[in-house]
This record gives C-alpha cells, sequence and structure tokens, in this order.
C-alpha cells in the first residue's frame, strides 16, 4: 500500500456535511484538509455505475488538476425494500432546478417504500467508498458501510443528506439525532477511513 507522508490533504468534495465528517476524521492524525470548493477546482460529471467508479472519478480529477494527492469519497443509502435504490443516485434523488432538496429525496424514499409495501423493519446502509489517488495516477480503494433502517417521519435536526430517516441498528435515534463525534465513530466512512488510516504515515 502506498503511504501519504503529507500534513495537507486535498478533498475532492464540494459537499459540506462530508467536508466537515472527514475534517474531523483527519484532524487527530494532524491532517488539514483542504477542499476542492476552496481550490476552485470544478465537480466532474459522475458517470459510473459504482461508488468505487465514482470516488475514482473525484480523486484522479483532484489530483490531476492540482498535482496533489487527494481524497475522495462516494457514498450513499442502499434500501433493501428498493432492491438497493437509490444507490448510487443517492444525491441524484434530491436534485431539483433550485439545488439539492433532501427533505424531497427521503419524502420519494419513504413513499416509494409504501408503494411495494416492504416489510418491517425497513432495512438499509449507508456505504462509503473513499478513494486516494496521487497525481501519477496510482490509488488506493478503502470501502466501509453501517447498517440499520429508515424510519418515517424524519427525526433530528443535525448530520446532513439522508441522516434524520436513518436509524443505524443498535440504536434507537437517527443519525441525525446523534452528536457529530457519535456518528463519525459509528458511521460508513469512518468505517472506511479506520481502513484509510494504515496509508497514513504517523500510524
Ligand atoms: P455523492 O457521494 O456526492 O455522490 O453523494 C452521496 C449522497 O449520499 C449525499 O449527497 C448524501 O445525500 C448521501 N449521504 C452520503 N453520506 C451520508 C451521510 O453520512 N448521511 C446522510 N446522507 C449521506
Amino acid at each position: 500500500m502506498r503511504r501519504f507522508a503529507g500534513d495537507r490533504l486535498l478533498v475532492a468534495t464540494h459537499n459540506k456535511g462530508k467536508l466537515e465528517e472527514i475534517a474531523a476524521l483527519l484532524s487527530p492524525y494532524g491532517i488539514h484538509c483542504i477542499s476542492a470548493a476552496e481550490m476552485g477546482l470544478p465537480e466532474p460529471a459522475e458517470t459510473e455505475t459504482t461508488f468505487v467508479g465514482n470516488a475514482r472519478i473525484k480523486a484522479h480529477a483532484a489530483a490531476r488538476a492540482t498535482g496533489l494527492p487527494a481524497l475522495a469519497d462516494d457514498s450513499g443509502i442502499e434500501v433493501d425494500g428498493l432492491a438497493g435504490a437509490p444507490g448510487v443516485h443517492t444525491a441524484d434523488w434530491a436534485e431539483t432546478p433550485h439545488g439539492r432538496d433532501f427533505v424531497l429525496a427521503m419524502t420519494r424514499t419513504w413513499n416509494e417504500l409504501e408503494k411495494v409495501r416492504a416489510p418491517h423493519p425497513r432495512t438499509a446502509r449507508f456505504r462509503a467508498t473513499m478513494v486516494l489517488a496521487w497525481p501519477d495516477g496510482h490509488d488506493e480503494v478503502f470501502e466501509g458501510k453501517v447498517e440499520g433502517q429508515v424510519v418515517w417521519p424524519m427525526r433530528g435536526r443535525q448530520g446532513h443528506g439522508y441522516d434524520p430517516m436513518f436509524e443505524p441498528a443498535g440504536h434507537t435515534i437517527t443519525f441525525a439525532e446523534m452528536d457529530a463525534a457519535h456518528k463519525n465513530r459509528i458511521s460508513h466512512r469512518a468505517d472506511a477511513f479506520g481502513k484509510l488510516v494504515a496509508c497514513f504515515d504517523r500510524t
């Protein structure tokens, strides 16, 4: 596995919620993150059909554009009663002509489940694939997940995206009812990150 020895890492995301979580995960390792948005990088089209494919697109585009190693995360929620949807289309379900609307996306998710009359519990998981890419084209891939169920109505005001409708297994509160530090110990992103740290020279 190739090692990362720097103390500043480019994070190839324009998603503020993800960026905050990744910054909090990196900070105990003395690594400061710079975002693709801060560097003025465009958001590449996510044209692949898998989390790893899309994470690779984002990480390599940022690494090529800046000449720096770049970390990207592609993630989403898979609902079993919807045969794994929205999956790689998780962010797309929130798209509107005026930007992303996650209340709309969560409402759609619930309505589709009602239509198929999926049995309780409505099992689901968040997946995150992190790709660390270097400007020479090399990359390392780390995959994480957290099992749970989707609940309705939405609960909680913290977090981002679909957090208000996801209750992790073994808990009675949603991600949006959890404080950020708690979510960052058990989330799909934390699971992937736990594998990524093996790349850091500090470990
Ligand atoms: P992408 O990885 O940028 O394609 O988008 C992933 C989408 O999945 C985000 O826009 C969120 O809606 C959703 N998502 C990913 N991780 C989380 C999370 O930790 N909580 C809630 N929603 C998430």
